[in-house]
């Protein structure tokens, strides 16, 4: 691990730990924020709404904005504290979490990739001071998964753009303060040809074109908009998407959802341990049949955090290096991540249920597990597991498996 280590920032010298302005205490802030996404996840599940009394505790926390350098106003927090947030907001409500994540992931990449440009810098404080939550549209269309391909073009006339986007599904888009899109770079640039566009809430307007009655993270609201905006050219972020892609977007997103499920693969766990326990109790002490599958889920619940841990780390080590993560066994590293978590997570919900049998099946009672897998079964579409190993095919034939374990 080089000397900069832990930083998130490509554009500021590294904020250390005693650098960061107090309170640094992120875990009791995060926890306080998870006591209330508990509360009521049951209700933004069953509602399908958003969890306003969580995210407005994550603001009240002030957990929005430390991703933002210090000397923007922020808490310049490694992702490792991001990654521990996201971790224990799963455990209490999932879309709370993922609502979380997806913004830290949006932020990531305006703190790593703005460059010094006023009105990105402008943003970045306002989101620290503000506390202000932003949404990510990236799927575009009917078969919008591809992420590297966007059809709306940024039109630019002078200093000023514009955009008219068919933005299949955007979380949140109508409680966010403000839109981070893809977009083609301009009118005559091929569909792989991106950057990407920060937008506030007065730059844009949003036209619901899709519902999101789905299975789970019903409280994401991932609803489908015609998003048509208007802004500044410095808006769009000075470095070409495909960058920023491969070296903040891909592997944060990775990094952060994957905490986020593992999160709610350990509230799955949590409640079985409990089921487990008062059954051994009803007996007088003696473990039920079930134990076997709570201790399996156990042992992948181990590997799920192995596996992120281990992302964390290789991110950590090479990230503050402008081009750190170019390397083909880096993005294989990080891609894999994201399948390998989004399975295993799912696994280990499964395990739980069937530890708690017809408890965990029920859909009420104060066993079940019903949301943890209905929320669970998002993690491997959300970018599709397919599509990354599919689009991976290429660079596993190019790249010798790792020579060793100990290095990143
Ligand atoms: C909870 C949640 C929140 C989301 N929030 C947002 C958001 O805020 N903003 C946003 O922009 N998007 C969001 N999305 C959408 C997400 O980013 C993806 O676009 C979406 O999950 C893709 O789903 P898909 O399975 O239809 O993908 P696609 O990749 O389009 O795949 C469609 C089908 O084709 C198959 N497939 C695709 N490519 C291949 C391949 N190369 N080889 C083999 N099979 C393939 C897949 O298995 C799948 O069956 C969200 C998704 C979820 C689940």
């Amino acid at each position: 691990m080089n000397s900069q280590a832990g930083s998130l920032s490509l554009d500021d010298r590294p904020a250390r730990q005693d650098e960061r302005s107090p309170p640094h205490d992120f875990i009791a802030r995060a926890r306080a924020a998870a006591a209330v996404a508990a509360t009521h996840a049951e209700n933004v599940d069953r509602e399908a709404r958003f969890p306003r009394e969580a995210i407005e505790a994550i603001r009240a926390e002030r957990l929005f904005g430390l991703l933002v350098p210090t000397r923007l106003g922020g808490e310049g927090a490694r992702p490792a504290d991001v990654v521990d947030i996201c971790y224990v907001l799963g455990g209490a409500c999932a879309s709370s979490a993922m609502v979380f994540a997806m913004h830290q992931v949006k932020l990531a990449c305006l703190t790593r990739h703005a460059h010094g440009v006023v009105w990105q810098e402008q943003l970045q404080r306002r989101i620290a001071t503000e506390q202000l939550l932003m949404a990510s549209s990236t799927t575009e269309g009917a078969a919008g998964g591809n992420i590297r391909s966007s059809e709306a073009a940024v039109q630019t006339s002078g200093s000023r753009i514009a955009l008219d986007r068919n933005a299949s599904v955007i979380s949140y888009g109508e409680h966010a303060d403000g839109i981070v899109t893809t977009a083609r770079r301009s009118e005559d640039a091929g569909p792989s040809d991106q950057v990407l566009v920060a937008l506030l809430k007065d730059n844009y307007t949003l036209e619901r074109t899709q519902g999101w009655d789905t299975l789970g993270m019903r409280g994401t609201c991932s609803q489908g908009y015609r998003l048509r905006a208007e802004g500044d050219a410095a808006q769009v972020l000075p470095e070409a998407y495909e960058r920023i892609h491969s070296q903040t977007m891909a592997p944060v997103a990775h990094l952060f959802w994957s905490s986020a499920w593992s999160g709610i693969a350990a509230g799955a766990v949590q409640r079985a341990r409990s089921f487990v326990r008062k059954a051994a109790r009803a007996s007088g002490g003696q473990m039920p049949p079930a134990a076997a599958h709570l201790t399996r889920a156990r042992v992948q619940l181990e590997t799920l955090r192995s596996a992120v841990q281990s992302g964390l780390r290789t991110f950590e080590a090479h990230s503050s290096d402008p081009n750190g993560l170019d390397p083909v066994n880096l993005q294989l590293a990080m891609n894999f991540l994201k399948v390998e978590a989004s399975e295993l997570a799912l696994t280990v919900v499964m395990s739980a249920m069937r530890a708690c049998g017809l408890a965990g099946y029920r859909n009420d009672g104060e066993f079940t597990m019903g949301r943890y897998l209905r929320d669970i079964l998002s993690a491997p579409i959300m970018i599709n597991n397919d599509r990354i190993l599919a689009n991976a095919e290429g660079s596993v034939l190019m790249s010798d498996p790792p020579a060793g374990l100990s290095q990143t």
